[in-house]
């Protein structure tokens, strides 16, 4: 059976152009710093991200980690929130690498209220852990692709700034953001200290992420990625499709999020469902509570009919729509799932 695959952005595989840029790179070893297709594709992340260095890391988490290592001291603690990626998703890593405490604050569709930021950063005094960095989440997966307002960025950024607190904003869907609201990338980067993007999801290539700020952070963050065992050789081969992500496959995010329109319209008629978010991007979450089954259940179920999504709860389901989806797969999706469930 041919599956309507809408797990993930992450299921994308690379096209054809990506592989042939594969083959094609020109490849040295990365480790001394002589791959020009890793310099290059660092250097036009840089430029696009608006910052002065970037580096390219093996995965999203990667990136995440290596920023809150080169930001932050053990005994430090972070403020983000509660269902950030970085807390909910990455295996407490920030605990057991960077030996750091989490604090998080509830967010309204994944925004942090600029005055709880505020009142959560810790004074000076011996009994505290020392707040070593802010981050935030834009696109906001958990909040079902939210998008994090540019103003709310702004606010944050400056009591980041006010109490000299790194800010990383963890971006792996920032390109869906930006070409949702027509603003250039550099429009939300620029409130950030460090930002991390996914090359490997609604970009299309088969794997990576950049991280980038400034020259220094970027050369701290470069021993900690070869700590991480993350210093490749020959990395260009998967350089070079990540190049083409970037310069490529930015202006068409803008299908996706039409075709996560089309799904959640299809959806919205069959009353038994309810669509939880407000759909910004490309991710569409629903309800399935009135079926008086479980998330994993209504999953198992639609399988069977061909139908990919995963769970999100215990009967919340994701359904993210991406390169590897057409606007005829989503209406065959849409009327499999009418049929199974209109009652
Ligand atoms: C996917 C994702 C990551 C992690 O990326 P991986 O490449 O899967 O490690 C980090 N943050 C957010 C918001 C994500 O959606």
């Amino acid at each position: 059976m041919s599956f309507i695959d809408l797990r993930s952005d992450t299921v994308t595989r690379p096209t054809d152009e990506m592989k042939k840029a594969s083959y094609d790179a020109e490849l040295g070893d990365d480790v001394y710093g002589e791959d020009p297709t890793v310099n290059k594709l660092e250097e036009k992340a840089a430029e696009i991200l608006g910052k002065e260095a970037a580096l390219f890391v093996t995965s999203g988490t990667q990136g995440n980690q290596i920023a809150v290592l080169t930001h932050c001291q053990p005994g430090n603690e972070i403020l983000l929130e509660e269902e950030a990626h970085l807390f909910y998703y990455e295996g407490a890593a920030i605990s057991a690498f960077a030996g750091v405490q989490p604090r998080t604050l509830r967010g309204n569709r994944g925004a942090m209220d600029p005055k709880m930021v505020e009142s959560a950063i810790r004074g000076d005094d011996i009994h505290l852990p020392e707040t070593g960095l802010i981050c935030l989440e834009n696109t906001h997966n958990r909040a079902g692709g939210a998008i994090v307002p540019l103003e709310n960025m702004i606010d944050i950024f400056e009591v980041a700034s006010k109490h000299s607190i790194p800010l990383h904003l963890d971006g792996a869907r920032l390109f869906n953001a930006a070409v949702a609201l027509n603003q250039p990338v550099t429009e939300f980067t620029k409130f950030t200290t460090t930002v991390q993007v996914c090359l490997s999801k609604g970009l299309g290539a088969p794997v990576g992420s950049i991280l980038a700020g400034s020259k220094e952070f970027i050369h701290r963050a470069r021993k900690w990625r070869k700590r991480l065992g993350g210093g490749l050789r020959q990395v260009g081969v998967i350089a070079a499709p990540g190049y083409i992500a970037l310069t490529k496959m930015v202006d068409r995010l803008g299908e996706d999020h039409q075709n996560a329109k089309r799904l959640e319209i299809g959806l919205r008629n069959i009353p038994v469902f309810s669509i939880v978010n407000t759909v910004d991007t490309n991710i569409v979450l629903v309800d399935v509570q009135t079926l008086g089954i479980t998330s994993a259940q209504f999953i198992e179920d639609i399988k069977k009919h061909g139908i990919l999504a995963v769970p999100f709860g215990p009967t919340m389901v994701r359904f993210t729509t991406h390169y590897d989806v057409t606007t005829q797969q989503v209406d065959n999706a849409i009327s499999t799932l009418a049929s199974l469930y209109k009652r």
